[in-house]
């Protein structure tokens, strides 16, 4: 005599309606020596694993299955809407690698889409049949298929269905027997009783189990309460069955008795032996987890890694033997290299010294370090600059890309050396750091490129700056056709703007009122709706020399002005000083016109290349200039629906505030064209300091610096960024606002922008902390020379295999946090930061 459940819920896979956790049914199963134990959640196979996991360890063989929400037709309508069908369940068990396979693949489909996914994951008996093979087939409750079709009055169509589930799943069909309170559980099992003898099909007492304790029914309504956010005062569901718990034998013989199925006795114990039937069929496991495969790098890589590791160490140290090797050296050696070579690692810290040696010797950029920015080095947010070690987790900064990236992690050492300060020409008064001695950087030393320790790093030698690399996404022609939402017309060439005009009528009401002696306003109703006396009308008409219907006919031809908007628009130089003139002084009146603002004195650039705009626009002059009369001051309009809307949709971005920014797929082109959107920006907010050779950028946009910065990283420059809070000047209040200021390099190519080196400075051995961030997206450098922390220098192998240059004793860096696979740290930093105006 041998039972299991094969029918089972719990906590995690069938959320707050189970309550059960897995450990407690197998704590029970071992209790009550049932030698398997199955899980079948509604439509969900969340649980499984830990299902499985806690099986293993308590020595129960484990089921995997799922309870799964089958019906024919996925989408039912009733008066034009979806309707919520009454979903059928079944049990599906996996009986082997194939039937896993099938379960994962009909639990994906299951949330496929909407059609499969309405209220609960579902799929179709068709789908149930294509993917039948290892799976093993029980008929869940009462609200199975078949039974179904028993209430519906469709015995016959429930016998059909049960025939079409015998034939496609065979001998792997078992019919559930269950025995609850429920007055229609009798006919079911009648039914279903039926069926199985027709067919042959054994059958099998299952528990639907939803929680572990007799009694615990009503924690189990309160969880579903919870779930259909129902109150205790005030459910809306429970299950009808109060004794769903985790049962054995006796209770099936108890439950028998009390709710009067009067099986014979003999019935139920071979209909719980039953289990053990279906039981024999299941062979599963998970399969084992896949080693890694790296290649082997010797014949013996442990051996070669302890060999390797202690010659290292030697000449690291610089003693004659391995005996010389401090005490603190070897211990902490072996420490590590029993870990590794525990974990299976060798080959690939052997693998790593390889590429690393190779990419050394050619120079390639890749080397490793550790944290040693000083607590003032500066790091760029979007709230400005900030000392790094006030960067809090969560704040934004700027990534190897030039995308903006948020803080994870941050971590900091002591040290106590000392530290030296590198810096470069007019930019000089910005740095306001120190690094470690033996921090490196990237320097271009006449021809040569190489990383160079701080402390051999001579004036006249080049900083290097890569410039930020991206995919270039270029834009041809923009057919102003698709902003036309308005209905114009339109051909190959142009789109017919029709606009309504003052200019009803050639004639000035004004003079008409004047020469006939009418009112003005009688004249204008009579212009826009034909209703005035008859005197009044005469006189018009003689005026204008017209009868009445030519001039009713002259005045509806008039009402409308049709502008001929050329439909395709160039993406060249032109277009991207305007996308920039447009960010800064730029206007756009939502149904109406896009604006300009000028000084007229200063910008005469400004109002050319926009004039040009505008002609290239419009085949008929519609803009339109306005002078202010008290100031130098112009504004300019181009009058033009679909380029507004185009402008609004595609090109500028308000928020809410109003504040503007560039939409983001114009920053992706070519870097030509990145430097005109960069000239328009810096003709209308821009302002050049003569004395210093200066250039600065002012905007109260946080997003339109965003934008600037992203296209000075692109394009090469160096910049420094300033946030000025609020402030009063006088009386008025001051938004905050953004000060960029913009340099040169000394010198660049296609890959970096050099700065020279003017002015070291070195001081005395400092007690400072060093700080490092971890940021979202992974990255590998940062846009200036700093080179990046990474955990690899918590290890003293990859010291001695000269993978990184550091000292994990001296600096007291951990190895356990070279163990974290999940560290990956790397932040951008700028040190140009204006320390002044902070
Ligand atoms: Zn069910
Ligand atoms: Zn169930």
């Amino acid at each position: 005599m041998s039972f299991s459940h094969l029918h089972i819920h719990n906590h995690i896979g069938s959320r707050l309606d189970a309550i059960a956790s897995p450990e407690g049914y197998i704590k029970k199963a071992v209790e009550l020596n049932h030698p398997y134990l199955a899980i079948t959640d509604h439509g969900r196979l969340n649980g499984i694993y830990e299902h499985y996991m806690k099986c293993i360890e308590y020595g129960i063989k484990p089921i995997i299955g799922i309870e799964m929400y089958v019906y024919d037709d996925l989408i039912v309508e009733e008066k034009g809407k979806r309707k919520r069908t009454k979903t059928w369940h079944i049990i599906l068990l996996v009986k082997n690698k194939e039937g896993y396979k099938n379960l994962l693949y009909l639990n994906y489909l299951s949330m496929k889409d909407s059609e499969h996914f309405y209220y609960v994951p579902r799929i179709t008996t068709k789908e149930l049949f294509e993917h039948s093979e290892g799976l093993i087939v029980g008929t869940a409750c009462m609200a199975n298929p078949f039974a179904y079709h028993l209430f519906q009055k469709q015995p016959d169509r429930g016998k059909e269905l049960f025939e079409e589930y015998v034939n496609v799943f065979k001998e792997d069909f078992f019919v559930e027997i269950q025995l609850n309170e429920i007055p229609e559980q009798k006919l079911v099992n009648k039914y279903m009783m039926l069926l199985a003898d027709k067919y042959s099909i054994p059958k099998v007492i299952t528990g639907d189990v939803h929680y572990l304790e007799k009694g615990q029914n009503e924690l189990q309504t309160l969880a579903i309460a919870i779930r259909d956010k129902a109150t205790i005062d005030n459910i809306t569901f429970e299950l009808e069955s109060k004794n769903l718990y985790y049962h054995d034998v006796d209770d099936y013989i108890e439950f028998n008795d009390a709710f009067q199925f009067n099986y014979k006795k003999s019935d139920i114990l071979q209909w719980c032996d039953n289990t053990e039937y279906i039981t024999n069929k299941i062979d599963f496991r998970f399969p084992k987890r896949r080693r890694m495969f790296i290649p082997k790098m010797s014949e013996d890589d442990d051996e070669t890694l302890i060999k390797k590791a202690k010659e290292g160490l030697i000449e690291r140290l610089n003693v004659k033997s391995y005996s010389e090797v401090p005490t603190e050296y070897k211990r902490r050696l072996k420490k590590e290299l029993a870990t590794i070579i525990r974990k299976g690692m060798s080959s690939y810290l052997l693998l790593i010294e390889d590429i690393v040696q190779f990419a050394i010797k050619n120079n390639i950029y890749g080397m490793v370090g550790r944290g040693c920015f000083t607590p003032e080095t500066k790091v760029f947010t979007t709230n400005g600059y900030k000392n790094i070690e006030n960067i809090n987790v969560g704040d934004v900064i700027l990534n190897e890309n030039g995308e903006f990236d948020t803080v994870i992690n941050k971590f900091s050492y002591n040290i106590e050396e000392k530290l030296i300060q590198i810096g470069n020409g007019h930019l000089t008064k910005y740095f306001n750091y120190y690094s470690t001695t033996d921090h490196k950087y990237l320097i271009k030393r006449q021809k040569d490129i190489s990383f160079i320790e701080a402390k051999n790093i001579r004036i006249g030698d080049y900083l290097c700056l890569p410039k930020i690399s991206y995919i270039e996404h270029n834009i041809d022609t923009i057919d102003l056709n698709d902003f036309n939402i308005f209905g114009f017309d339109y051909d190959d060439e142009y789109i017919y703007e029709k606009i309504p005009t003052n200019k009803s009528f050639k004639y000035s009401i004004r003079d008409i009122s004047r020469k006939i002696g009418v009112a003005r306003e009688t004249v204008k109703r009579y212009i826009n709706n034909g209703n005035t006396t008859e005197k009044s009308r005469n006189k018009i008409f003689q005026y204008c020399k017209m009868d009445e219907n030519s001039l009713r006919e002259h005045i509806e031809i008039n009402k409308f002005i049709v502008k001929k908007v050329k439909r395709f628009l160039k993406v060249d130089k032109l277009f991207n000083i305007i996308v920039g003139l447009m960010a800064g002084d730029g206007y756009i009146k939502k149904d109406n016109y896009i604006s300009l603002a000028i000084n007229s004195e200063t910008k005469v650039k400004n109002k050319e290349y926009f004039l040009k705009f505008a002609e290239r626009i419009l085949s008929n002059d519609f803009t339109y200039v306005n002078k202010s009369k008290t100031r130098k001051l112009e504004q300019i309009y181009i009058y033009s629906k679909v380029l507004v809307n185009f402008f609004l949709k595609e090109v500028i971005i308000y928020d809410k505030h109003n504040k503007k920014r560039i939409n983001n797929k114009w920053l992706k082109q070519k870097k030509e064209y990145l430097h005109y959107i960069y000239l328009g920006l810096i003709l209308s907010d821009g302002s050049r300091d003569k004395k210093n050779d200066r250039l600065s950028f002012d905007n109260n946009s946080k997003y339109l610096i965003q934008n600037m910065i992203e296209i000075l990283l692109k394009i090469g420059k160096v910049f420094s960024l300033v946030k000025r809070e609020k402030f009063f000047r006088d009386k008025y209040l001051c938004n905050p606002s953004y000060k960029l200021r913009i340099f040169n390099p000394d010198k660049e190519d296609n890959k970096y922008i050099y700065l020279r080196v003017s002015r070291i400075k070195k001081i005395n051995k400092t007690k400072t902390k060093v700080y490092d961030l971890e940021i979202k997206n992974k990255s590998s450098f940062l846009i200036n020379n700093f080179i990046v922390h990474n955990s690899v220098s918590g290890s003293l192998i990859a010291y001695a295999l000269k993978i990184h240059n550091l000292d994990p004793l001296k600096y007291n860096l951990i190895f356990e946090r070279f163990l974290a696979a999940e560290r990956s740290p790397d932040i951008v930093v700028d040190y140009f930061g204006d320390e002044d105006d902070l």
